[in-house]
């Protein structure tokens, strides 16, 4: 038997590990709200602190959770928004794209 076989399978393993961790990892970063696309929208990590001067339209009560585009499911602290492609933005968050689920 080929003793270096099962180590390039182990290495080759761990290589794959490597890559969804990475993945994973990428799935999971949050939205900066320093972000080009995060001012140009407004969001914020927590909807209390949306610029209410600059947007009349946020409620108090409005959230990601209750935004008909947030894809996490409203007990979720984060989930995926189609604004932010790659990113999560946070359940308690808001952004002046804000459509209140039907
Ligand atoms: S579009 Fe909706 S889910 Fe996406 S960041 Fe804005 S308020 Fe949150």
């Amino acid at each position: 038997m080929n003793p270096s076989l099962p180590r390039r399978v182990f290495l080759l393993s761990l290589a794959a590990t490597g890559a969804a961790i990475a993945t994973s990892a990428q799935a999971q970063a949050m939205v900066d709200e320093k972000d080009p696309q995060a001012v140009a929208l407004g969001y914020v990590s927590e909807a209390k602190r949306a610029d209410v001067k600059k947007y009349a339209k946020y409620a108090a009560g409005q959230n990601c959770t209750g935004c008909a585009l947030y894809q996490g499911k409203a007990a979720d602290k984060a989930g995926a928004c189609p604004l932010f492609a790659g990113k999560q933005v946070a359940g308690a968050g808001w952004c002046s794209a804000y459509a209140k689920k039907a």
